[in-house]
């Protein structure tokens, strides 16, 4: 089959890509860069059946032969960097959504959508269930990002409901795993980072917030069971095995040994308290169940940081991390 998949030079859309190469299928990949990066796919540029190309899916999407799947993934999905680009942030969940859903209703292809655990806010159940509507704070900081997924998947249901698209909501949960860009703020890459530089573990808040961390293989397989599935409504993926981040920290110290302290900063607005994914949808309707542990998903990740820092030479240029606060917010 023949895929069109945005974001592909992005951490979860270039681990799709490799696995559908792997299956023997055709990828057009579709990136602008503003947060992935071709080093991700360079390995295959240039196979029979890769194409690469340098696009902004907010702009029409440039005609392709001929489509059986559309995934959209573009999206700038850490926080640092949709905090820092709003604007392009709002763009890519609304208008680049509408772009690839009309590119697969021209093509009579599926449609796949990955949205996120965000749409949920600072949720007031727990766990998250995808028929809880959420809490969100439509004018805070992270709602550049909350609510342009939440249009994104407005969008989606409207296309099903009007031209009869045949599509798919991912609502992805913490991911990890090599490729992620150590520098891009998310909590996994900068404790790595960080232990990398013998600095202090940046923990927000008192870390008594959790998270669930799903290792990025695990994500690709329920992404590719759910665009084959005919669930039409959201389906949640991720790992429901929770953590406070101070139990994440003291993880990540246990690798890096002594010598690696923690450092308190601020809680950054709107920061969700409590994170994990009821999972029961996606077992009973893919039967899909995450499989890599944090202990082998971390290795691994670890691993990947290491060599990349070696290899670019990464260790000269310490990210710093900077929490947005509510009082960086410029309106009354
Ligand atoms: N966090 C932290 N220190 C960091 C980066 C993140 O304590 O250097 C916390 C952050 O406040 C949040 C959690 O780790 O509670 C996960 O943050 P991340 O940016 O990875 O993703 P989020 O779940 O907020 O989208």
């Amino acid at each position: 089959m023949r895929y069109v998949i945005s974001g592909a030079a992005g951490f979860i859309g270039s681990h799709i890509c490799d696995r559908l190469m792997g299956q023997g299928h055709e990828v057009v990949a579709i990136d602008n860069l503003i947060t992935g990066h071709v080093e991700n796919i360079q390995h295959l540029i240039g196979q029979p059946g890769f194409t690469f190309r340098e696009e902004d899916v907010c702009q029409p999407v440039a005609s392709v032969d001929r489509v059986d799947r559309v995934m959209h993934l573009a999206s700038l999905a850490s926080p640092v960097d949709y905090l820092r680009n709003p604007l392009e942030t709002l763009e890519s969940g609304s208008t680049g959504t509408r772009n690839m859903l009309e590119l697969a209703c021209d093509h009579g292809a599926r449609f796949l959508v990955t949205s996120t655990s965000e749409c949920y806010g600072d949720p007031l159940e727990h766990p998250q269930v995808e028929t809880y509507w959420g809490n969100v704070n439509p004018v805070g900081l992270r709602s550049c990002y909350d609510e342009s997924k939440r249009y994104a998947e407005a969008i989606t249901m409207a296309y099903y409901r009007v031209h009869g698209v045949k599509t798919n909501i991912a609502r992805i949960f913490n991911t990890y795993g090599p490729r992620m860009a150590l520098n891009d703020g998310r909590v996994v890459p900068a404790f790595i980072d960080q232990c990398l530089h013998g600095k202090n573990l940046t923990v927000f808040g008192s870390g008594a917030q959790t998270r669930s961390f799903c290792y990025v293989s695990d994500m690709v397989d329920g992404l590719l069971l759910l665009s084959e599935s005919d669930e039409r409504y959201p389906v949640n993926l991720g790992n429901p095995v929770e953590m406070t981040i101070l139990e994440f920290a003291n993880e990540i110290q246990s690798r890096f040994g002594e010598g690696v302290g923690i450092e308190y900063m601020p809680l950054p607005s709107d920061d969700p308290k409590l994170r994990r994914p009821d999972i029961s949808k996606a077992q009973r309707v893919l039967g899909w169940t995450p499989k890599v542990p944090l202990s082998e998903g971390l290795s691994l990740t670890i691993d990947y940081f290491k060599k990349k820092a070696k290899d670019t030479d990464h260790l000269a240029k310490p990210a710093a991390v900077q929490p947005l606060r509510t009082d960086q917010l410029a309106v009354s």
